[in-house]
């Protein structure tokens, strides 16, 4: 059963920080292949800003801390990544308004307007080899279940972000290289995948 209350997101958020902290030299190698090899670095100091910021106050709602984080990254980012991964945050707070506890079907519902903002935003479609190809696979196995299957969920999300390595660039700086951004991992779906699997070790819980 799905019941996200604050405490929940605030691990989400720690658990996040965790893995790309840890995994900040891999991110940056991904986007050394085919970007200008700032992703590691953008991420770890969007992420190690949102944990200060959000230390700072007892929040009464997941949604509040959702905005916070949200804010944090969308300021203190600099790149594609920061706007991108912030809005789809903070669309997710504007969902979650007035809710103590976030169950399955409002869960699912946060992350279809998480998606639409990530899309707003930066206009790309799916199979151009940007994050989307991983946030439109998992919006859709959220909305063909019904209950929520850790170890699916996390599959879900390392399958389309593997996915992403046979894929050309359409959009962002990879697209630059056409046809040699093929073969290397997308950056951005790699921290979408630390974001998602750690949504899932934090519901598994
Ligand atoms: P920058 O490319 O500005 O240096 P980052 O390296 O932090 O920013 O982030 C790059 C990632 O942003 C890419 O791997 C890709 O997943 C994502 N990205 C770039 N442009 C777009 C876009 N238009 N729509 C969706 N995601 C995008
Ligand atoms: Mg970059
Ligand atoms: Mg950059």
């Amino acid at each position: 059963r799905v019941g996200l209350t604050t405490k929940h997101i605030q691990l989400w958020l720690q658990k996040t920080n965790e893995k790309i902290q840890e995994n900040k030299t891999y991110l940056t190698e991904l986007d050394q292949a085919i970007g200008d090899g700032d992703h590691g670095i953008n991420m770890a100091r969007g992420f190690e800003e949102a944990i200060k910021k959000t230390a700072e106050s007892d929040y009464e709602s997941p949604s509040d801390l959702l905005k916070d984080w949200a804010m944090t990254l969308i300021s203190k980012v600099g790149g594609a990544s920061g706007p991108l991964f912030g809005t789809a945050i903070l669309k997710m707070s504007m969902s979650v308004k007035g809710k103590a506890e976030i169950n399955y079907a409002e869960l699912t519902t946060a992350f279809e307007e998480a998606l639409a903002g990530i899309l707003q935003r930066g206009h790309a479609a799916e199979n151009q080899k940007t994050l989307v190809d991983v946030w439109s696979p998992i919006v859709r196995f959220l909305q063909e279940n019904t209950a929520f299957d850790s170890a699916a969920f996390t599959n879900q999300a390392k399958e389309a972000m593997e996915q992403t390595k046979d894929m050309q660039a359409e959009k962002g700086r990879a697209a630059y290289l056409k046809e040699r951004s093929i073969g290397h991992i997308d950056p951005g779906s790699a921290s979408s995948f630390y974001l998602l699997q750690s949504l899932s070790e934090v519901i598994e819980k």
